[in-house]
């Protein structure tokens, strides 16, 4: 094998067919074929994954002996530039209201250093998962000034290129939504400007979302830009800028490029209006992401029992075709306290929520966390197959069963032609500058006492 050459055997891999075991081989990044194998096979110079150092000439055919080796995770829905923020900025009821206040309150406070530190701490800690891309939203406070606005974008955007070699961040801020004003529209053209993926919004929270969705498309045409909303984010049955989104996305010719999130309204509503909403949203292809996750904390705190788990209709959605993610919304923030950037820890949570614990459930859920958000994230050459980018993670698990219920912490993750993780080295980082990058991020972001809200 010469160098940026890999052979992999006995791979497991559950996206295509479990009854078989694969060969692997890897040219420069690029997956070269990926083989079925009659049984499994026994190389004498092969080295056992387990054992693997990493990167040595003679460790270039690698023995997975079973485990299961998927692409690279991707997490459609993240909030970086909050994470690990927590003791900063508490939420003493767990309310969503709460979180959005006390958030808003703290940020004219947070410096683009600070804001940079988590957006590095949580990628990295998603990426020693197995993560490979993200879609994460950013505050966009412009109420406070373009500065403090703009402050969040700069970091992100310093972030994203330090960490390309390691992952794809997409960035999406979060156009404001009490005052969707001239002034405000500006701030978020210059952030447009400066290099976004796409516009987020939550249209939900604001007092006129009709209008607001209809500047937001706007926009989006203007800038030739994806859609991604927080989505009717409440309890309320009556929440439906859903059903203003869709028409709005036929109208404007944007089907395909509009995703909605969380959606925990049409939990909230009756079968024959959510059915009615659905079929709007198959009809608009609409795009969709569940966040099981901060939806169980923090839907339901108005209710007496028994109290609604929030989480939208996961398996109603996936029946009508619609292409459905789960991913993982906030980390140790006011949002969400909990979290640790572990998609396969976000798909057991999936599996609980919506009563998804079958064979075949186990598997759509796999798919929920890589090809379907993949493809909603727009990703080019993803996926185990020939002439598509190796990205990928092993974990140390022979089946799905195995991984949702052990979530192991043992995994290799390769990308780009190199070994960023593995399991065995030292803190599991194989190169040293993302070490650095971990290690400075991490320092900055110790964990402290909860505090009570600001609010
Ligand atoms: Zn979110």
């Amino acid at each position: 094998m010469t160098p940026g050459e890999w052979m992999l055997v006995n791979a497991s891999l559950p996206l295509r067919d479990e009854k078989l075991l694969y060969t692997l081989t890897i040219r420069d990044g690029i997956w070269l074929a990926v083989e079925p194998q009659e049984g499994p096979v026994y190389i004498p110079d092969a080295v056992p994954i387990d054992g693997m150092q990493g990167d040595r000439p003679d460790e270039r055919i690698v023995d997975l002996g079973g485990k299961v080796l998927l692409p690279g995770l991707v997490d459609a829905h993240m909030h970086l530039d909050k994470s690990f923020c927590l003791p900063q900025v508490g939420n003493a009821s767990g309310t969503l209201a709460e979180a959005v206040n006390n958030y808003s309150a703290a940020v004219p406070g947070f410096s683009k250093e600070e804001i940079k530190a988590r957006i590095v701490r949580s990628a990295l800690q998603a990426v020693s998962f197995g993560t490979t891309a993200i879609r994460t939203h950013l505050d966009f406070h412009a109420r406070w000034g373009a500065e403090v606005a703009l402050r969040t974008v700069e970091a992100a955007l310093e972030a994203k290129e330090e960490l390309a070699p390691y992952l794809e961040l997409e960035l999406f801020p979060l156009a404001p939504y009490f005052r969707f004003a001239d002034k405000e529209t500006e701030v978020l053209e210059e952030a447009i400007r400066m290099g976004m993926t796409g516009i987020g919004s939550a249209p939900h929270l604001s007092p006129t979302p009709e209008r607001d969705i209809d500047s937001l498309f706007r926009l989006a045409e203007k800038y030739d830009l994806p859609l991604d909303f927080h989505t009717d984010e409440s309890d309320d049955p009556n929440k439906r800028t859903l059903e203003y989104i869709a028409k709005r996305t036929v109208e404007r010719g944007w089907s395909g490029r509009v995703t909605v999130d969380h959606l925990c309204s049409l939990a909230a509503m009756n079968d024959m209006d959510a059915g009615k909403l659905i079929e709007r949203m198959v009809e608009s292809r609409l795009t969709a992401v569940t966040l099981p996750g901060a939806n169980l904390y923090l839907q339901g705190r108005h209710d007496g029992f028994p109290v609604r788990r929030g989480v939208t209709r996961v398996k109603e959605l996936l029946a009508a075709g619609i292409p459905l993610a789960s991913a993982s919304d906030n980390i140790h923030d006011p949002f969400h306290p909990f979290g640790r950037g572990d998609l396969i820890q976000i798909g057991l949570i999936t599996a609980y929520a919506a009563h998804m614990g079958s064979s075949a459930d186990i598997r759509t859920i796999l798919r929920m966390i890589t090809e379907i958000p993949a493809a909603i994230l727009g990703l080019e050459g993803y996926g185990i197959l020939a002439g598509n980018k190796a990205d990928f993670v092993v974990l140390d698990g022979m089946t799905p069963e195995e991984l949702f219920t052990m979530l192991p912490e043992r995994r290799w993750i390769y990308r780009r032609g190199g070994w960023l993780r593995l399991a065995a080295g030292r803190a599991g980082w194989n190169e040293p500058r993302l070490e650095r990058y971990w290690n400075e991020a991490a320092q900055r972001l110790p964990f402290g006492q909860f505090r009570a809200g600001r609010a």
